[in-house]
């Protein structure tokens, strides 16, 4: 169960992007910056979020639906089953299959209210992240993503009972987990050593976060139970004023934890861009994932 390279990875290391829907118009045109200068890297697939509460439903579909016609990119969508119906949920799904969605990253969800705010499950929908692969699973042949808390998730009593759900998922269908962000590379190797010494052989692949605020992310970082070293607090003290420092300091606390994850034997990165390329696009250039438009421009002046 170590970390010993798996063969069907190889030397190829690959990378999957997530998206949030855009709220206006600015915001619209600033993720279509992102996708443009992003596609060339050829991720597995771009995943795109949903709101909490299911909030952003039609914005979700319309930017997936943007992204299956007006690119070369896959597509996965995420879908929550908090505060809907089982019909509505099966709906959502028979709505994004119909638009040729293949993948999907299938979530419990937050209550509107936001994160920390007490989940209770609809009365007649799906309970959590395992019934709602379950759906999934029933509904096509779809490409099934879930998630994973290398802190294990701040509703877990332990590290059992969130690996028990895990499992849960995996025995429902589910073919690869992603996990929520973290700073400490051995949390995340300890949480899969877990993972395999429960029975669960799906990739567990490790979600990146390149820090493009710092306060920010500790904020947030302690509403979801993700702990941020003092080590990382120490990297960016001081830099709130200073956007450029902070951007090369971030890009270089990225690519060092990503190169001490590629040393560990991992070989899929699914990167939490914030609709922002350049950090992303800066760290796949030092795990060797380059642009196809820059090498036909180099060896072009060659
Ligand atoms: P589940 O897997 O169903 O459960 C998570 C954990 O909670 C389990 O480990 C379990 O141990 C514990 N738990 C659940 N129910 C109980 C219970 N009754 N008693 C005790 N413990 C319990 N949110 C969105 O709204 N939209 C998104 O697009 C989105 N994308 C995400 C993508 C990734 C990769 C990740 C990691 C998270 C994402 N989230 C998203 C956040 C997610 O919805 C929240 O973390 C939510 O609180 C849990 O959803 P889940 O699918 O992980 O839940």
């Amino acid at each position: 169960f170590r970390f010993s390279r798996r063969p069907d990875i190889g030397d190829k290391i690959r990378v999957s992007f997530e998206f949030f829907p855009p709220k206006n118009d600015e915001m619209e045109a600033r993720l279509w910056d992102t996708v443009t200068r992003l596609e060339p890297l050829q991720p597995k697939f771009v995943s795109v979020t949903y709101g909490a509460g299911g909030s952003t439903r039609e914005r979700t579909a319309r930017t997936v639906n943007r992204i299956l016609n007006e690119t070369t990119l896959t597509p996965a969508a995420h879908m929550t089953c908090v505060d809907a119906s089982r019909h509505e949920v099966d709906a959502v799904i028979q709505e994004f299959a119909g638009m040729g969605v293949t993948r999907f990253v299938a979530l419990r969800g937050d209550p509107a209210e936001g994160v920390g705010a007490a989940y209770r499950p609809h009365p007649g929908g799906y309970a959590n992240g395992a019934e709602l692969v379950g759906a999934l699973k029933g509904a096509g042949d779809f490409d099934i993503s879930v998630s994973a808390y290398p802190e294990k998730h701040p509703e877990s009593p332990d590290f059992a009972t969130d690996i028990d759900m895990l499992k849960r998922k995996v025995d429902n269908g589910a073919t690869r987990a992603i996990t929520q962000f973290f700073f400490d590379n051995d949390l995340y190797e300890r949480y899969v050593e877990r993972a395999r010494r429960a029975g669960i052989y799906i990739p567990i692949v490790p979600g990146i976060l390149p820090v493009h605020n710092f306060t920010q992310v500790a904020n947030f970082s302690a509403r979801c139970g993700a702990l941020v070293p003092a080590w990382l607090a120490e990297r960016f003290d001081g830099l709130q004023k200073d956007p450029q420092t902070h951007a090369l300091v971030a890009s270089a606390v990225a690519a060092e934890q990503v190169l001490d994850l590629v040393e560990r034997g991992v070989g899929d990165f699914h990167f939490y861009t914030m609709n922002r390329a350049d950090l992303v696009f800066a760290v796949c250039h030092m795990i060797g994932i380059r642009s196809h438009e820059a090498e036909t421009a180099g060896s072009a002046a060659a």
